[in-house]
């Protein structure tokens, strides 16, 4: 890193992992890799990225938007029999799908101020990836894996878990990275279901959520309303309109959405 002048960049989320250890453990959330396409979003200085090529996976594609991290890579990538290549570029813009071939997944230590952004975009076509293993903030973490009724529960929760199954495998404290952020951090586990639904229905339960928890503390029959007739879409639902955002459960909310929808295309 010094050779390279890499100084950390907090614009771009630049909470570096240098310990090898750690970074063989990340790795290992992943399972079983032989014949599998990795897709590494932001290698940096490259030490989950040297983790991930100790496994057996067929291949490694990290994109990474910082020129300076780029040029640090290249020679990992000379050294690695054409397993790794180093896209510079930025993964907000990219669809990470057409990197590689399945089975792929994603593993990465994300830019925490657009890390919720990249995972909504990947839920999107999450079909298209065996396994996704990420590090969010912990906050973040728990309001993915978070069950109805906790104050954690939220948007995020439902979307990733309307298409995956979500575990919290691991937590570790600020002084891991380099340099420490102010917070803990987590790494998800998301295991998408294989069924790729209607885009169309991912998009109504996104709307569906940021109107019922844009406003979590009213009843559902006040904050639907932005979508409509509420009390129609509720009762069409089976769901009494005195609830809260925080007491529906994802297949109650996936419900809503099909009402959305089917109001939208009848
Ligand atoms: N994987 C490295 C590690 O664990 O040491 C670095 C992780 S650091 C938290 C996030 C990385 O994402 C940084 O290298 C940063 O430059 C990169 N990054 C930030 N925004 C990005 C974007 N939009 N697209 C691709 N990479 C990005």
């Amino acid at each position: 890193m010094a050779a390279a002048s890499l100084a950390p960049r907090k614009s771009l989320g630049q909470h570096f992992l240098l310990d090898e250890a750690i970074c063989r453990r990340i790795a290992a959330q992943a399972g079983d890799l032989a014949g599998r396409h990795v897709i590494e979003v932001g290698p940096g200085p490259g030490g989950l990225t040297r983790a991930l090529l100790a496994t057996p996976a067929a291949s490694v594609v990290a994109v990474e938007f910082d020129s300076r991290a780029v040029a640090l890579l290249a020679p990992l990538a000379e050294a690695s029999a054409g397993r790794l290549r180093v896209i510079e570029g930025d993964a907000l813009g990219l669809d990470l799908a057409t990197l590689v071939p399945a089975p792929r997944h994603i593993i990465a230590n994300l830019p925490y101020n657009v890390a919720t952004p990249l995972l909504v975009g990947w839920l999107r076509d999450a079909a298209a990836f065996e396994r996704l293993t990420l590090m969010f903030q912990q906050e973040v973490a728990e309001r993915i894996a978070a069950a109805p009724d906790t104050s954690a529960y939220g948007r995020l929760s439902v979307l990733a878990q309307w298409r995956c199954r979500v575990q919290l495998v691991m937590s570790l404290p600020p002084g891991a990275f380099r340099p420490p952020p102010k917070v803990w951090s987590a790494v998800v586990v998301l295991d998408p279901k294989p069924e790729a639904p209607d885009p169309a229905l991912f998009r109504a339960l996104e709307r569906t959520t940021a109107a019922a928890f844009g406003q979590r503390r009213k009843m559902l029959r006040g904050s639907l309303k932005s979508l409509g007739d509420a009390e129609g879409l509720l009762a069409g639902a089976g769901i009494d309109g005195s609830r809260r955002a925080e007491t529906l459960t994802v297949e109650e909310f996936e419900r809503l959405a099909l009402g959305v929808l089917r109001r939208v295309t009848p």
